[in-house]
């Protein structure tokens, strides 16, 4: 089968989950790489979270000194039912509010999330996985590795800004790695991940998953399609962020789904 046949192109499953919002609490604040804190959130509300896929986003309800109120998307990066946690890990970068409540969080905050108001779960004979972002992508790419089962092939090539940054997931699936590093202010070039990936071959039947600034997750979509001849249907893409602008995603880069 050709990289390009369809009849056997994964479907995108749509399944919708009741909208709460939830009061949290910080149980603790660990900066798990230089560019990345984990903050664990617990209490009652947490009870029926659910989240199906690993790329499900809850929004963070930020309130500013001016007491003007905000939100974000983040990636429920592992939810315990038995532990009643929630983890989120957020991105340190320049400026922004959420980000600046992170790096301020300590035990004891509370934090009001709303969702995930839905999954999108992929779904058909996928023999292989191939996973593309950056440093905002790897809560939803470590979930996915983590998630996925034996004799399953899982490839990551993610974008950090530093060797520091780079993360080991544990995972019973086959997981290969590859990192390449730029630093913050060229997060919206995709040249290092487009070099990287000349590097790999894309076999038949791999998903490719992409997540990262919104011109870097374009480019890696064209260069996908267009240099190494993935059909669209085996390609879910979503600019995670805009350089330059706040509160700013692109969803659904291919605007089909
Ligand atoms: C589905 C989904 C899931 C996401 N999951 C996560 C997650 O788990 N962890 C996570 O950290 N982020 C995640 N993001 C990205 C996050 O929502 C954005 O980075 C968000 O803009 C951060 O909010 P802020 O208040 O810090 O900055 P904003 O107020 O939104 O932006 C302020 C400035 O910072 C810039 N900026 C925003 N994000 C970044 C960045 N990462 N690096 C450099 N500059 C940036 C903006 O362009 C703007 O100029 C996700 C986004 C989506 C759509």
């Amino acid at each position: 089968m050709s990289i390009l046949d369809r009849s056997n192109a994964p479907e995108i499953q749509r399944v919708r989950h009741e909208l709460r919002q939830r009061i949290l609490t910080v149980a603790s604040v660990q900066n798990l790489t230089p560019h990345m804190i984990r903050i664990t959130l617990t209490g009652p509300d947490l009870e029926g979270f659910v989240s199906l896929s690993p790329d499900d986003h809850i929004k963070v309800f930020i309130t500013s000194l001016d007491g003007m109120s905000t939100r974000r998307d983040y990636t429920p990066r592992r939810y315990d039912p038995l532990a009643g946690t929630l983890l989120v890990d957020f991105v340190k970068h320049e400026g922004g509010p959420a980000t600046a409540w992170a790096c301020s969080a300590k035990p004891g905050d509370q934090l009001q999330i709303g969702g995930p108001r839905g999954s999108q779960v992929v779904t058909g004979q996928i023999d292989r996985w191939l996973l593309i972002g950056d440093e905002t992508a790897l809560p939803a790419i470590g979930r996915r590795v983590e998630e996925l089962s034996a004799g399953v092939s899982v490839t990551s090539v993610v974008a950090v800004p530093e060797e520091g940054d780079e993360q080991v997931f544990a995972t019973a699936a086959h997981h290969a790695a590859y990192w390449t590093h730029r630093s913050p202010e060229e997060a919206n070039q995709a040249d290092s991940l487009i070099a990287m990936l000349g590097q790999i071959e894309i076999l038949d039947s791999t998903f490719v998953w992409i997540a990262a600034e919104a011109n870097v997750a374009k480019s890696l979509r064209r260069y996908l399609l267009e240099e190494r001849k993935v059909a669209p249907q085996w390609i879910k893409a979503a600019g995670y962020w805009v350089k330059g602008l706040v509160d700013a995603s692109v969803k659904d880069v291919d605007g089909k789904r």
